[in-house]
């Protein structure tokens, strides 16, 4: 099977072609992605061919690399809450156009689609887990400019779906929930709001820059760890009896719910395990902010975000693995030890 990832050197794609490369050796991975960085281990290896290639402007290239692949997942994307609400249209362009163009061409040559939608599409549901089939998903008013990117995610699920409806598109939609692990950025080099909380978090001990919890941090995010995301996604690949055709997957942990301060807090308890961490992590503090001050006024958060994944258990046979603990401690040991 050839399998095209655009946006291979990222976080997800990364850990994708890694697990493919080496665990599915039948299977080849076309990677695309203006940055090499995250992958650069697997440039070389049999089965594995990287292309460097900005989709926004890559003169027609893209469309034969879809007409060649058996399946394309289209991860490039911006995925940073400070550029939703500093640069919208920035990710309009990105997570909307520039994917909008990958499912059309997989419609055009009838390729199968492994799309990343978000749990952020569920917005402010108040559902007490989020479900595929029936939760809505709830944005708030034009102003509040972070919603364009659950927008522009969500208004691709409808897309592809009518697709499927229509044209017949196979497809999958996965919902990951606050995946975490090794590569997730570059927590060295972060700066602040520009990474996901985890690394920020990180980010902020190394720099010795207090860590700002916004909003007294009472917001609950399910944190899972990203073998248990890659476990589910070769599922979806291989596809048995093609379960996972025109199916939508939430992909979190449920049982890794956390609010925002436990998780500051038990971040800078493990620090102190770390000699790389242990004496910046003495001068921070945890630092009360509101989401105006961090953010800007457009943003608007979501209070609690919890899956259900009994969908994903039932009918991939996935269920996550990976506890709180261990989690950060693998992600922690990545960057520090
Ligand atoms: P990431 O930011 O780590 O990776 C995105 C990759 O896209 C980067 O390597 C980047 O260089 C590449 N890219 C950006 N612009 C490009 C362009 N013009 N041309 C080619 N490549 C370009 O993100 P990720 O965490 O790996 O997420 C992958 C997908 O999953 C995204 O669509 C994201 O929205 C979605 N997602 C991720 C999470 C999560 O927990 N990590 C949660 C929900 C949804």
């Amino acid at each position: 099977m050839k399998i095209l990832i655009v946006g291979a050197g990222g976080f997800i794609g990364s850990h994708l072609s890694e697990e493919i490369i080496n665990n599915h050796k039948d299977w080849k991975v076309t990677a695309i992605d203006i940055s090499s960085e995250k992958i650069k281990h697997l440039i070389g290896k049999n089965g594995f061919d990287f292309i460097q290639m900005d989709i926004l402007n890559d003169g027609g290239a893209l469309d034969e690399q879809v007409k060649n692949c058996d399946v394309v997942f289209p991860l490039a994307a911006i995925a940073s809450p400070l550029v939703y609400v500093q640069n919208p249209l920035k990710v309009f362009e990105l997570d909307f156009e520039a994917n909008l163009r990958i499912v059309k061409l997989a419609v055009k040559y009838g390729k199968r689609v492994i799309f990343p939608s978000t749990s952020e599409v569920y917005g402010m549901c108040s559902d007490e887990a989020f479900d595929e089939e029936n939760s809505n998903c709830v944005t708030g008013p034009i102003c509040k400019q972070r919603w364009i990117y659950s927008c522009s995610k969500q208004m691709l699920d409808r897309v592809i779906y009518a697709y499927g409806v229509r044209d017949n598109l196979k497809y999958t939609l996965f919902r990951p929930f606050n995946w975490i692990g090794p590569r997730l950025d570059d927590v060295f080099n972060a700066n602040n709001g520009s990474s996901r909380v985890v690394s920020q978090f990180l980010s902020n001990i190394i720099h010795e820059k207090n860590i700002n919890i916004v909003d007294g941090g009472e917001q609950v995010r399910c944190f899972t760890y990203i073998s248990d995301g890659i476990d589910a996604l070769i599922k979806i690949i291989e596809n048995k009896d093609n379960c996972a055709d025109k199916q939508i997957f939430n992909i979190g942990n449920p049982n890794n719910e956390f609010s925002i301060k436990d998780l500051a807090n038990k971040i800078v308890q493990l620090a102190k395990n770390y000699d790389k961490l242990k004496e910046h992590v003495e001068k921070i503090k945890i630092v009360n902010t509101s989401h105006a001050e961090y953010y800007g006024k457009s943003y608007q958060d979501v209070n609690r975000r919890v899956p259900s994944v009994e969908r994903a258990q039932r009918i991939l046979g996935w269920k996550p693995m990976v506890d709180m603990d261990s989690l950060l401690t693998k992600t922690m040991d990545f960057y520090f030890k």
